[in-house]
C-alpha cells in the first residue's frame, strides 16, 4: 500500500547497481540481488521511509501555510511504532509513524495537523479540539478511515 493504493508487488533479481524500489503504474518493483523474503521487506522499509521523508516534508510545508500558531517547520522525525501514528514532545519535536505514508493523503494531513495543534495545545483540551475543528472540518471522518486503515497498515 502508498497513499491509500494497493499495489502489486513485483520482484525481480538484479545486480547492485539497479537495486532499489520504483512505483510502476499498478506495481512496486523491488529490484534485489537475492531477492529473499527479508531481503524484498528491508527494501521495502527503505523505500517506504525515503517516501514518508518526502512526502511528510511537502504535506508539513503546505500545511503550515494554513496556520498561524507555526511559520517555520517544526523539526521532525521517523520512528515506526505499533499502536501511534504520531507523536509531539514537550519541547515541539514531532515524531510521525513512517508506515503513515501507506495511507491516503487525507489520513496523513490529519494526522500531522493533529500533531501541528498540539505545538499550540499540548493537551486533547476542548480548546485543541477547537482548533482541530477550525482547520479541518472533517477531521473526523479521516480518522475513522484511518482507525479502519490501522490493522492491514500497521502489520504489512
Ligand atoms: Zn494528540
Amino acid at each position: 500500500m502508498y497513499l491509500g493504493r494497493r499495489y502489486r508487488l513485483k520482484v525481480i533479481p538484479a545486480n547492485a547497481a539497479d537495486a532499489g524500489v520504483k512505483l510502476c503504474g499498478s506495481h512496486l518493483e523491488v529490484r534485489c540481488v537475492e531477492p529473499t523474503p527479508t531481503s524484498v521487506r528491508e527494501a521495502m522499509e527503505a523505500w517506504y521511509r525515503a517516501r514518508a521523508r518526502s512526502v511528510f516534508a511537502a504535506r508539513v510545508d503546505d500545511m503550515l501555510a494554513t496556520i498561524r500558531w507555526k511559520q517555520l517547520a517544526p523539526r521532525m522525525r521517523l520512528q515506526a511504532m505499533k499502536t501511534q501514528w504520531g507523536s509531539c514532545s514537550p519541547t515541539g519535536k514531532i515524531t510521525l509513524n513512517p508506515w503513515l505514508v501507506k495511507a491516503p493523503r487525507d489520513c496523513i494531513d490529519y494526522v500531522i495537523l493533529h500533531e501541528l495543534c498540539h505545538l499550540k495545545e499540548h493537551n486533547h483540551s476542548p480548546r485543541f479540539f477547537k482548533l482541530l475543528d477550525r482547520h479541518m472540518p472533517t477531521w473526523r471522518q479521516r480518522k475513522a478511515r484511518l482507525d479502519e486503515l490501522a490493522e492491514v497498515i500497521l502489520n504489512l
